[in-house]
């Protein structure tokens, strides 16, 4: 059975965590964040009698009450770098859903030094964008050379749920292609959503960085 990592179980990882969980993907979620009133409106796996327990804990008995076959793994810690190892390693998928530029870039980077496929998603007020790579380029680095300045947090900015919610299935639809061999129809590209002008755009990535190719492009220059 494939198992796939899921980072952030928020507003994205919680419709990742129910596509993939429907499909019969078994899961381990990583999150270190307990639940919050404000939260509700957008994760849909949490109640109000949640307030205050640990995400992951809450996440993973409502999915095992729905799923009892699957085994569904918790990490109740935060992605950082000397950690990726430990909270990644063995994922046949790693799905960003941190809403975390950090974290987004912690998970591209270890994922294709493994080989591992990667689903980076986000999502802002009426915008959000899916980004997947198959454990090999072009990948998120390809679109952003590197980690650029802090934007606005859910908390700050906003997020419609309908938005997290459309991000979040869509990254899930994107890991089960590539899990199921479709890997070219979902990667080498990024896909944006525009919530208010109602448009979804496919965009090409550029041919690779040199983090993903290998320096080949600084090479062949
Ligand atoms: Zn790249």
């Amino acid at each position: 059975m494939a198992l796939a990592v899921i980072v952030g179980v928020g507003g994205l990882g919680c419709p990742v965590a129910v596509s993939l969980a429907d499909a019969g993907v078994d899961l381990r979620l990583v999150d270190d964040d307990v639940v919050e009133l404000s939260n509700l409106q957008r994760q849909v796996l949490f109640r109000t009698a949640d307030v205050g327990r640990d995400k992951v804990l809450v996440a993973a008995r409502r999915l095992a009450e729905r799923y009892p076959d699957l085994t569904i793994e918790t990490r109740r810690a935060r992605l950082d770098q000397a950690e990726a190892e430990s909270l990644l390693g063995g994922a046949d998928v790693v799905i960003d859903a941190t809403d975390d530029p950090g974290a987004r870039f912690i998970i591209n980077d270890w994922a294709l030094a493994h080989g591992v496929p990667a689903v980076i998603g986000g999502v802002h007020r009426f915008q959000g964008m899916v980004l997947a790579h198959a454990g090999r380029g072009p990948c998120l680095r390809c679109l952003f050379e590197e980690e650029g300045p802090a934007l606005e947090t859910c908390a700050q900015g906003g997020v419609l749920g309908a938005m997290a919610g459309l991000v979040g299935h869509l990254q899930a639809e994107r890991a089960l292609q590539i899990l199921g061999g479709a890997t070219l129809a979902a990667t080498g590209f990024v896909t944006t959503l525009d919530g208010l002008a109602g448009r979804v755009r496919h965009v090409p990535l550029p041919d690779g960085c040199e983090r993903c190719s290998g320096g080949r492009r600084a090479l062949a220059a």
